[in-house]
C-alpha cells in the first residue's frame, strides 16, 4: 500500500467509525429509553397494588382482624399478599369488598386458628424442652438400666405431675426447673404405673389378636378368670410375642418392652395436632405381628424350647444358630465356594422368613429350618466373628451423669463427646474406672434397636460328622 492510499485509508475508516458510534448512541438511548418507560409502568402497577390491597386490609382491620393481618405482615407476607381478591392491579371497589369479604374472612380465621396452634406448640415445646427435658436427663443418667423402658420426655410430659406443670399452670407464670426437680422423687413410682399401663394394652392387643387366630390356648385363656396385669407381663417377655408398627418397615421385630419406647411412636407431625409431646401409641400404630410370631413358633421350636414359655432373653442368652435348608445351594466338584450352608440366629431367623419364603406354601417354614449340631456352632460363631463388623463400643456411664446446682441440672462436660469404652480396656477415654458401669447409648429417635447389635447371617460349609 503506498502512502497516499494508505492516508485515503485511514480517513475512510475514520468515517466510518463515526457513523457506527452515531448508530450505537440511538440504539442505546432507545433501549434506555424502553427501560425506562417499563419501569415507569410496573412502577405505576405495583402502586396500584398496593393501594388495593392496603384498601382491603384496611376493612379487614375495621372489623376486628389487625391482629392476625399484622402476623401475617411480619411472618408471611406472601400469605397476605395471596389472600383471595387482594392481588391485582385493578383500583378497590365496594363490590369487591362484598364479593370477597366471605372468603377472607374464612382465610384469616383459618389463619388465626393455625397461629393458634403454633404459638401452643411453641408454648409447650419451651417447658418440655428448656424445663422437663433436662430434669428427665438427669434421672435417666442416674439410672441407665432402665433407660430403654422408660417413657422418652415427650411421654413423661403427659403424665402428672408433669403435665400439670406443662399444660395447666397459667401461661403467665414463670416455671423454673426446681419446679420440676421437686418432682424427682416420683419419678420411679411414675414409671411403673405408666409401664403397666402399656403393658395393659398391649395384652389387650394380644387378646384381640388370639380371638382372631382362635387358636387353642386364647380360647383356654379366655376361659380363666381374667389375670391381673403383673402376672400376665410374662407372656409380653415371651419370644413369641412380637409387635410390628405400621408407620415403619414390616421387617422391624419389635419385643417388650422396646415396644414402650418404639421410636416412632412418638415422631409424627406435631403442629398438625397443636401439641408437642404424645401418649404412646396415640396413632394406633402399634399391632401383633401375627405372622412373625408364627414363624417364631416354628424357630423356637427347632431350638427345642417351649414356644409358650422361652422368652427373648433367653433365645438370646443360648445364643443358638438354625439353618434355612431352602437356601442351601449345591456344591460341585468344581465349586470353589463350599459354604453352601445359610445359618443364623433366631432372630433373623424369622426376619429371613419373611422377606424370603413368606410367599411359599404353608408348611415351607416348617420344614425349611435345621438346628446345628455343635461343630457347625463352632465354625459359625468363628465364621461370625470374623465377618463382624466394628460397632461403637458401650458408653462410660460415669461420663454422662448429670448433677444438681442450685436447682438446676447441670449437665457434664462429657456430655455431647463420644464416651464410648474400647472393647477390653480397664478404664474410659475420660479416666473413669468404669465402676459405675456401661451402657449401650441409643436414640430411639434416630436408631431402630432391634436391627442392630445381632449377629448377621453367615454362610458354612457343610461339616463331616
Ligand atoms: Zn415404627
Ligand atoms: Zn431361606
Ligand atoms: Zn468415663
Amino acid at each position: 500500500m503506498s502512502h497516499g492510499n494508505k492516508k485515503k485509508y485511514e480517513e475512510w475508516l475514520k468515517e466510518e467509525r463515526a457513523k457506527l458510534t452515531t448508530r450505537q448512541d440511538t440504539s442505546v438511548a432507545l433501549i434506555e429509553w424502553e427501560i425506562a418507560t417499563d419501569k415507569l409502568t410496573s412502577e405505576n402497577d405495583e402502586i396500584r397494588r398496593v393501594a388495593r390491597r392496603d384498601a382491603f386490609i384496611e376493612r379487614l382491620v375495621e372489623i376486628g382482624y389487625e391482629p392476625v393481618i399484622t402476623r401475617l405482615k411480619s411472618e408471611a407476607l406472601g400469605l397476605l399478599e395471596n389472600l383471595p381478591g387482594i392481588k391485582g392491579v385493578n383500583p378497590f371497589s365496594e363490590e369487591d369488598w362484598e364479593t370477597f369479604r366471605p372468603e377472607l374472612i374464612e382465610s384469616l380465621e383459618t389463619l388465626e386458628e393455625k397461629f393458634k396452634k403454633q404459638d401452643r406448640v411453641g408454648f409447650l415445646a419451651d417447658r418440655t424442652e428448656k424445663l422437663l427435658r433436662p430434669v428427665y436427663d438427669y434421672y435417666i443418667s442416674h439410672h441407665r438400666d432402665i433407660q430403654s423402658s422408660a417413657p422418652l420426655f415427650l411421654q413423661l410430659a403427659k403424665l402428672e405431675p408433669f403435665k400439670g406443670l406443662i399444660y395447666d399452670a397459667p401461661a403467665d407464670q414463670e416455671l423454673t426447673q426446681a419446679d420440676f426437680i421437686a418432682h424427682l422423687d416420683a419419678m420411679p413410682k411414675l414409671i411403673d404405673s405408666w409401664k403397666e399401663e402399656i403393658a395393659g394394652r398391649l395384652l389387650v392387643l394380644l387378646d384381640l389378636g388370639s380371638e382372631e387366630r382362635a387358636d387353642s390356648d386364647a380360647a383356654q385363656a379366655k376361659g380363666k378368670e381374667k389375670a391381673d396385669v403383673l402376672d400376665n407381663t410374662s407372656v409380653l417377655d415371651r419370644a413369641t410375642t412380637i409387635f410390628e408398627c405400621k408407620r415403619c418397615s414390616r421387617s422391624n421385630l419389635l419385643f417388650y418392652p422396646i415396644i414402650l419406647t418404639h421410636g416412632c411412636l412418638v415422631e409424627y407431625p406435631q403442629h398438625s395436632t397443636g401439641d408437642y409431646n404424645c401418649r404412646w401409641n396415640e396413632q394406633d400404630q402399634v399391632e401383633v405381628h401375627e405372622r412373625a410370631s408364627r414363624y417364631a413358633r416354628v424357630i423356637i421350636g427347632i431350638l427345642g424350647q417351649n414356644p409358650d414359655m422361652v422368652t427373648w432373653k433367653q433365645l438370646d442368652k443360648d445364643n443358638q444358630r438354625v439353618e434355612c435348608t431352602r437356601c442351601r445351594t449345591r456344591v460341585t466338584r468344581k465349586s470353589r465356594n463350599r459354604s453352601n450352608r445359610l445359618v443364623m440366629n433366631w432372630r433373623h431367623a424369622i426376619l429371613h422368613e419373611i422377606e424370603k419364603h413368606s410367599e411359599e406354601s404353608e408348611d415351607s417354614c416348617e420344614n425349611g429350618w435345621q438346628a446345628l449340631d455343635s461343630k457347625s456352632l463352632a465354625i459359625t460363631y468363628s465364621r461370625e466373628q470374623a465377618e463382624a463388623e466394628a460397632g461403637p463400643g458401650p458408653t462410660c456411664v460415669e461420663c454422662k451423669l448429670c448433677s444438681i446446682q442450685e436447682n438446676r441440672v447441670v449437665y457434664p462436660r462429657r456430655w455431647r463427646r463420644d464416651s464410648t469404652v474400647i472393647k477390653g480396656a480397664k478404664t474410659c477415654q475420660a479416666g473413669h474406672d468404669l465402676s459405675m458401669g456401661v451402657y449401650d447409648e441409643w436414640d430411639p429417635l434416630v436408631e431402630n434397636f432391634s436391627s442392630r447389635s445381632t449377629p448377621q447371617p453367615v454362610r458354612i460349609p457343610d461339616v463331616k460328622l
